[in-house]
C-alpha cells in the first residue's frame, strides 16, 4: 500500500526562491526510493514579492492551500526594502503561525558530523538538543498592536495558561520521545521568572506540565544565564522550552553553534497543521548569487517527512526522512564540503549535487 502526499510549497522571497526547488527534488527522490508515489506539489505565493505584486503578503488562496495540505514547506520570506506603510517588515511566515495556530516552534540543534562548530571543546561538535519556542503569543502577541507616540512606544508581552500549557506539554512529550531514543529526559524552562509577573506565571504553568510528566526531569534557567551556558557548555541541554521572543533570539544563537543559519532547520507545529522552514530569513544580501547554503532547508524537509511519519502513522516517511538526513550527513562527513557562510566555496548548486549524490548512493 502507498500513500500520496499533498504538499503546500511556499518559496517566498530572496534565497527562498533558490533553495526550494532543490529541496522538493530531494524529497521526491527520497519518497521514490522508499516506493512512494511523488508528492503532489501545490506552489503558493506569499511574502514581500506577493505583497508587491498582489498587494497582499499572504493571499487567501495561499492560506486555503496550506489548510488543505498534508504539510507545508516554506523557505524564507521578507525583503527589507518592501515594508508596510507603518514601516514594519512583511512577515507572513509569522502571520501564518497565528492563522494556523502553530504554537510549537521546534528548533533542533544537532551537529552535522564533519562540520566544526565555533567552540574549542570537542563536545561542541556533538550537540543534539531541541529548543521549543512558543510561537503564538509572548512579545509577538503585540505585533501590529503596539502603541507609539512622540515620547513613548509600548509592546506588551502576553502569556496565557492555554498557550503555555500546550507548548510545555509538547516539550515534555518531545523529551519522552527523545528519552526512548537514548537522551537524558530533561526539559528546561527558559524564562525570567525572577523579574516579570508574566514569566513567574509561565513557570507555574510549566511546573503543572512537569507534574503531569513525572518520567521527565524539569530544570530551570533564566534566559540571560542560559544564553551564557549555550556558549559555555551547550551539551548540558536536552529539550528547552521558552517564550516566543527569547526563543527567537536563542534559536539564532544556537544556529551559530552548529555552523550558522544555513545549517539550522525548524518546524512550527500545531494540532492540525505544521510548517517546515529553515531558521534563516531571505538573506537579501546574497540572494541571486547562488551562495546560499540550502542545508537548513533540506533538514527542514527531512523534519517534515519525520513528522508526517508520526502524524499519519506511516513508517515509509520515516524511512525517507532517515535517508535524506543520512545523505546530508554523508555529504559533509569528510569535511571537504564547506559552505560560503563558513568561508568555503560551496553554494546551492554544489551542496545540492553532493547531497543528491549521497542520496542516490543509498538506492
Ligand atoms: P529574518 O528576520 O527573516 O529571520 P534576518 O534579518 O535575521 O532574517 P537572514 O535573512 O536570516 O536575516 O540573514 C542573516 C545573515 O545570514 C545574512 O548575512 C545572510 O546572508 C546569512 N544567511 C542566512 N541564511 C543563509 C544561508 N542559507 N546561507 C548562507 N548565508 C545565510
Amino acid at each position: 500500500m502507498t500513500n500520496k502526499l499533498s504538499l503546500a510549497i511556499l518559496p517566498g522571497d530572496g534565497i527562498g526562491m533558490e533553495i526550494t526547488q532543490p529541496c522538493v527534488e530531494l524529497i521526491q527522490l527520497a519518497l521514490a526510493q522508499v516506493g512512494e508515489p511523488a508528492a503532489e506539489e501545490n506552489w503558493l505565493e506569499a511574502g514581500a514579492g506577493a505583497y508587491t505584486k498582489l498587494g497582499n503578503a499572504l493571499p487567501a488562496e495561499t492560506i486555503d492551500g496550506c489548510r488543505k495540505a498534508d504539510a507545508i514547506l516554506l523557505a524564507a520570506m521578507g525583503d527589507p526594502s518592501v515594508r508596510y506603510p507603518d514601516g514594519t517588515e512583511i512577515i507572513p511566515q509569522v502571520d501564518l503561525r497565528f492563522e494556523l495556530d502553530l504554537y510549537a516552534g521546534v528548533r533542533p540543534v544537532r551537529s552535522v558530523p564533519g562540520i566544526k562548530g565555533p567552540l574549542a571543546d570537542p563536545r561542541g561538535d556533538q550537540l543534539d538538543f531541541v529548543l521549543v519556542r512558543e510561537s503564538t503569543e509572548g512579545l509577538f502577541a503585540s505585533v501590529g498592536k503596539g502603541t507609539r507616540n512622540d515620547d513613548q512606544a509600548t509592546d506588551t508581552q502576553v502569556i496565557t495558561r492555554k498557550g503555555t500549557k500546550r507548548v510545555c506539554d509538547f516539550a515534555f512529550k518531545l523529551a519522552q520521545k527523545r528519552k526512548a531514543e537514548g537522551h537524558i529526559g530533561e526539559v528546561t524552562s527558559v524564562d525570567k521568572a525572577n523579574v516579570f509577573k508574566s514569566m513567574a506565571f509561565w513557570r507555574d504553568v510549566f511546573d503543572e506540565s512537569a507534574a503531569a510528566h513525572s518520567d521527565i526531569t524539569p530544570r530551570y534557567g533564566y534566559v540571560d544565564a542560559v544564553a551564557m551556558e549555550l556558549v559555555r557548555r551547550p551539551w548540558i541541554y536536552d529539550v528547552m522550552v521558552t517564550e516566543n521572543m527569547y526563543g527567537d533570539i536563542l534559536s539564532d544563537l544556537a544556529a551559530g553553534l552548529i555552523g550558522g543559519l544555513g545549517m539550522a532547520p525548524s518546524a512550527d507545529i500545531g494540532d492540525d497543521h505544521a510548517v517546515f522552514q529553515p531558521c534563516h530569513g531571505s538573506a537579501p544580501d546574497i540572494a541571486g548569487t547562488g551562495k546560499a547554503n540550502p542545508t537548513a532547508m533540506f533538514l527542514s524537509g527531512a523534519m517534515m517527512l519525520d513528522w508526517l511519519a508520526v502524524e499519519k502513522n506511516y513508517p515509509a516517511y520515516d524511512d525517507a526522512a532517515r535517508r535524506l538526513t543520512r545523505a546530508i550527513d554523508d555529504a559533509f562527513y569528510d569535511g571537504s564540503l564547506v559552505s560560503t557562510e563558513r568561508g568555503g566555496n560551496a553554494g546551492v548548486a554544489t551542496i545540492t549535487a553532493a547531497v543528491k549524490k549521497a542520496l542516490v548512493a543509498q538506492a
